[in-house]
Parts: structure tokens; C-alpha cells; sequence
């Protein structure tokens, strides 16, 4: 927490606004639009509900195909299954880790191929990380398909100056406890469509009809954000530049401590891009690092009790997905295999990091 928080939940605990919605929860939609430079955001009690709000408004249901990055946390891609629709999962490529363009469109052509038009594309931007945008946009406007754009590891980062999700029809945001910033639990939906983010307000409150009573002539979901939560996030929203450059120093520690070493590889980030480092993430070669590999790392550190982590695992490789289609080679596979994922809080101290270091850099010695 930053310090603010407490002060606007107390204000919501000395007004006696507990309930669902409120003025903090209309504050921070504010906030969120602001920052993003969106005109609307919707606050919703999780990402997750965020994107299967975002599949729902496009019309995404039963049989439908949605374009969705393998490599991803599986939030990205369960919605579609809720909508009963067809994931089709893409490669990253190795410039950002993030969808290839080309295995894209080698996916919507195969979607063409079975006479449909895919109903959406879900980029990711891994850890922060932005995607190639452009080539993603061009792609989405070249076959008139929307972009929801997961932006829920990148709130802070930026991309030809632009703000990660304001550049999808959709943006999603998430603020779980181990977000950039958290409302403990929570996510948000932004764009500049009036109408569709009105919309998801709508669906988030139980699709309740303008009415003296309750009536409803669509199905509803309680997905809103509630006026305590809100108020925390009003507080971090205040810290999140503070996070994203902690999170970059803690980048830079390791990069000046690590990159030398044989078979050593960050996440690049390319010059138009800039990314809040939400986890500092590199791969390991063990063929150019001397057998030294990603889970001997992880094992020793864990001992010291400090804890690391592989990268995502695919989406195309989960036992629960492998039978839908996958467009694109192995370099997806191969960051699993060989990436791992540093401490990375926004709090690491110097002692941590000393620590840390005395049992990683034996290994190269
Ligand atoms: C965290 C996360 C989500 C889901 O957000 P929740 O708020 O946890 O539901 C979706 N996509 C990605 C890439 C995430 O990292």
C-alpha cells in the first residue's frame, strides 16, 4: 500500500458506503480513464470478468472462433470457454514474447478456411512487456476483427506513447493482489465506446432494467467493483508511478548484475516500447550457459526460500486446451522451457537483492 488508501476507505467506512458502486468507485473509473488517456472505464471485480464482458459485448458465443495468445496466464483465454467459443492460440515472437503477427494471421486465414470470421483477438502484454500493436492493429483492421487488449500485467507501460489497453476497441485492466497496484481484488474494462462500457456497467449490476421493480430482459452478472475496493485503488493510483519505476530499478539491478552472463537473455524491449518491468523476466540457454538451466535456479533459490517462477505455461500445452488450434512454431514452448521469473516486488531491498545474488551468481562461477 502506498498511503492514501487507508484515508479514502476510512471515508467510505465514515459515510457508511460498504455497498456495491459509490463515489469511489466512480472516482477511480476516472482515475483509470485519465491515466490511460481512454474516455470510459468500468470497475469490475476482476479482469477475468473484464474480458468475459468484453467477448460477451462483442457477440462472442457458442462455436465462435476468438484469436487468443498461448502464452498467457489462463485468464486470458477461459472467457471464450464460458461463451461456449473456439479458442485459436498463437505463438509470441521473440522480440517481445508477445503474439506474432505472422502466426496471426496464419490463424485467422484458417478461420477464413471454415467460412468464419474470427470474433476477436485477445494480444496480451506479457509481463508488462508491450505486443507489436501495430502489426496487431493492421492485422484487426485489414479483416475487420475487434481487439480486446489484455493489458492486466501492464498498467504503466506505454507503447509509441500511448497507454497499454487504450489501443484495443477493448482494454482490459486487473488489480489482483499481485498486479502493479491492487484493490486486493478487481479489474477494469476501458475504451472510448459510450455505449459498451455503459453497457458493461449494465451487465456487471445483474442486467437490471430501468424498472420500479426489478425486471430484466437480458442475463446479468454481479461483476462490479465494490466502493471499498475502489477506495484502495484510488490510493494506489496515486503510488503507480512510483511502482512502475521500482519495478524498472529492480529491472536495472539485475540487468547490470546478469546480462554478461553466457546464455543470459531479458525481455526485450523494443525502442517503442515501454514496459513497467511488473516482473523481470529473462531465459536461459543451457546450451550457451554451460548446463546451467532455468530449473536447477529455481530449485536452488527455493531452498534459500526465495521464490522464482517459470514463465507462463502455453496455453496450447494446458491438458485443458491442447485440442483447439495452434498457429505458430516453438518459441512459446521454448520460453517456457527456458524462462524464469525473478523477485520482482515493488518493496526488494538492498539486503534482498545482496541475497539473492549470493545464490545466483555461483552458478556462473
Ligand atoms: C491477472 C491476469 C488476468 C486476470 O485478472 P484477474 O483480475 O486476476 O481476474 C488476465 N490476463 C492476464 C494476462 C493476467 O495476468
Amino acid at each position: 500500500m502506498g498511503g492514501k488508501e487507508e484515508v479514502y476507505v476510512k471515508e467510505a467506512f465514515d459515510t457508511n458506503w460498504i455497498a456495491p458502486l459509490g463515489p469511489h468507485v466512480d472516482q477511480f473509473e476516472k482515475d483509470l480513464a485519465t491515466f490511460t488517456g481512454t474516455q470510459y472505464a468500468a470497475a469490475l471485480s476482476s479482469g477475468t470478468a473484464a474480458i468475459h464482458l468484453a467477448l460477451i459485448m462483442l457477440n462472442v458465443s457458442t462455436d465462435d472462433f476468438v484469436i487468443c495468445q498461448s502464452m498467457t496466464f489462463s485468464a486470458s483465454a477461459n472467457p471464450i470457454r464460458y461463451q461456449g467459443a473456439i479458442p485459436v492460440f498463437v505463438d509470441s515472437e521473440a522480440d517481445t514474447w508477445n503474439m506474432d503477427p505472422n502466426a496471426l494471421e496464419d490463424a485467422i486465414k484458417f478461420c477464413l478456411s471454415k467460412n468464419k470470421l474470427p470474433k476477436a483477438i485477445i494480444p496480451v502484454h506479457l509481463y508488462g512487456m508491450p505486443a507489436k500493436m501495430e502489426e496487431i492493429l493492421a492485422l484487426a483492421n485489414k479483416y475487420q476483427i475487434p481487439v480486446i487488449e489484455d493489458a492486466a500485467e501492464a498498467l504503466g507501460s506505454t507503447y509509441n506513447g500511448k497507454a497499454c489497453g487504450s489501443f484495443g476497441q477493448l482494454g482490459v485492466l486487473s488489480f489482483n493482489g499481485n498486479k502493479i497496484i491492487t484493490t486486493s481484488g478487481g479489474g477494469a474494462l476501458i475504451g472510448n465506446d459510450a455505449a459498451a462500457i455503459q453497457k458493461a456497467r449494465f451487465l456487471a449490476t445483474q442486467a437490471r432494467d430501468h424498472a420500479p421493480h426489478y425486471q430484466h430482459s437480458e442475463i446479468g452478472y454481479n461483476y462490479r467493483m465494490s466502493n471499498v475496493c475502489a477506495a484502495i485503488g484510488r490510493g494506489q493510483m496515486e503510488v503507480l508511478d512510483q511502482r512502475v519505476a521500482q519495478r524498472r530499478s529492480n529491472f536495472d539491478r539485475y540487468k547490470i548484475a546478469l546480462q554478461a552472463l553466457p546464455g543470459v537473455e531479458f525481455q526485450p524491449e523494443l525502442g517503442n516500447s515501454f514496459s513497467n518491468r511488473w516482473l523481470t523476466s529473462l531465459t536461459i540457454d543451457p546450451k550457451a550457459s554451460h548446463g546451467i538451466d532455468r530449473e536447477k535456479i529455481r530449485l536452488a533459490l527455493e531452498k534459500e526460500n526465495i521464490e522464482s517462477r517459470p514463465l507462463w505455461k502455453p496455453m496450447h500445452l494446458q491438458p485443458v486446451f491442447q485440442s483447439y488450434p495452434y498457429f505458430g512454431g516453438k518459441i512459446s514452448e521454448n520460453l517456457f522451457e527456458n524462462g524464469l521469473c525473478l523477485p520482482s516486488g515493488s518493496n526488494l531491498s538492498n539486503e534482498d537483492f545482496e541475497r539473492i545474488f549470493q545464490f545466483l551468481l555461483p552458478f556462473w562461477q
